[in-house]
């Protein structure tokens, strides 16, 4: 009873773009699983590297063995990360490398504290519900919190009401003044970002803030960590969301894109970083699993194949331009933006974000009827997210727009 569930079909098996019910619907799926599947479901090269693995070896445990799909994962990641990200520890879940991230940035730093941006998702653990700012519902109750945590505004300008600029200098000023007030450089350890806000509704930063960031760390001795769990593996049209602000973290973290569905997630950062650690410090039985390992590599073999990222790129501007020709029609449509294929429709009714959460629930129902498959993000839920994989067709853009557009007129008419 406490998971949340979107729709109460039951799945049967899915393909590419689409899932196929037990009752003999198909229907277009632009969740991917909340941006896990980037590959499509059950990509054949992804789903054959699987099954030679598991003929091969099942679990490798990565402290007594070393096995040669984490090397050939390595050896992957090495050419899609900046140069200075050199060294790879892997985990399970996003929230297990967030976890580990701020362990890390600890350690390395020897300071004890962490800046977080408002409406951020970094996981539901008790080590990362502290970190995550979204909604309350992944908090209450849970308490105490682990301390050493602080809240800065994330620049997100249509909330704001402010230009991109504004907002940009507003997030800036108002980190310095969370530096200068409540938690001083020399006990900062890091600032975690997503570079793209995802949970918290699908915002993209101004690229001023992004290097005014990095700007603050390099004169703090600060690490910066970039969250891509979500913004991570092609989602943007990008390798990685980084990309488009031209600023290099010091630890990125990621997951699910990373293994198309397998569990895996990972912390990259220097192996200077790195060695400050103490051996056997961190770790965990399951962590870098030989069968997620060969999922991944099979997973950005198939994405640069393929050419996923300039195909995200082409059909997020495709859907991109969809999108805000029923936002001239429609004025519950207050925004659309987005990278690539991670794109969010902010809905608001009379201004009111709170009001539009049911709006945004009944389109969520009704393209679901009509054939299609969405999730809604940000912290009244009145933003629906599009995430479909990376290499999603232009036909099925197309059908998928329809659709929205149907359930546009029986919603709002
Ligand atoms: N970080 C970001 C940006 C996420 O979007 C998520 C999950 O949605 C997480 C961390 C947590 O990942 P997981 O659910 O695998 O623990």
């Amino acid at each position: 009873p406490v998971w949340t569930r979107i729709f109460n079909f039951v799945a049967d098996h899915a393909e590419g773009s689409y899932i196929y019910t037990d009752d003999g619907r198909k229907l277009l799926d632009f969740t991917c699983g909340i941006g896990v599947t980037n590959t499509g479901h059950c990509h054949p090269k992804v789903v054959e590297a699987i099954r030679e693995q598991a003929g091969n070896f099942l679990h490798a445990q990565a402290n007594i063995i070393i096995h040669k799909p984490m090397l050939q994962l390595i050896e992957e990641l090495r050419t899609i990360v900046p140069p200075s990200i050199d060294s790879f520890y892997f985990a399970n879940s996003g929230a297990e490398a967030l976890e580990n991230a701020i362990k890390i940035a600890r350690v390395a730093t020897g300071r004890q504290n962490v800046i977080v941006f408002g409406g951020s998702f970094h996981g539901r653990t008790a080590g990362t519900m502290v970190l995550t700012t979204s909604k309350t519902v992944y908090r209450s109750g849970f308490g105490p919190l682990p301390s050493g945590v602080f809240v800065s505004p994330y620049p997100y300008a249509f909330r704001l009401k402010m230009s991109e600029a504004e907002a940009s200098e507003y997030a800036l000023e108002q980190l310095e003044h969370l530096l200068a007030s409540q938690t001083a450089p020399k006990e900062t350890a890091a600032i975690l970002i997503e570079p793209v806000l995802g949970e918290g509704g699908y915002v993209v930063p101004p690229k001023a803030f992004m290097k005014g960031l990095r700007e603050i760390c390099d004169k703090h001795g600060i690490l910066l960590i970039f969250d891509e769990v979500q913004s991570g593996f092609g989602r943007t049209g990008k390798w990685f969301a980084l990309e488009h602000f031209h600023v290099v973290p010091d630890i990125i973290t990621a997951a699910k894109g990373i293994a198309s569905g397998m569990p895996l997630s990972g912390v990259f950062t220097s192996t200077d970083l790195m060695l400050k650690l103490d051996v056997g410090s961190i770790g965990g039985t399951y962590g870098g699993n030989v069968m997620a390992c060969a999922a991944g590599v099979a997973t950005i073999r198939a994405m640069r194949d393929e050419n996923m990222l300039q195909n995200a790129t082409d059909m997020g501007i495709q859907l991109m331009t969809g999108l805000r020709k029923y936002q001239e029609e429609y004025p519950q449509i207050g925004d659309v933006r987005g990278l690539g294929l991670m794109i969010g429709t902010e809905f608001v009714e009379g201004g009111s974000q709170v009001k539009a959460k049911p709006l945004v629930k009944s389109i969520i129902r009704s393209a679901e009827e009509k054939g299609m498959l969405l999730l809604s993000c940000g912290t009244y839920d009145n933003t629906l997210r599009w995430i479909p994989p990376l290499n999603v067709t232009s036909d099925q853009i197309n059908t998928g727009l329809n659709i929205f557009g149907e359930a546009l007129k029986e919603v709002i008419g």
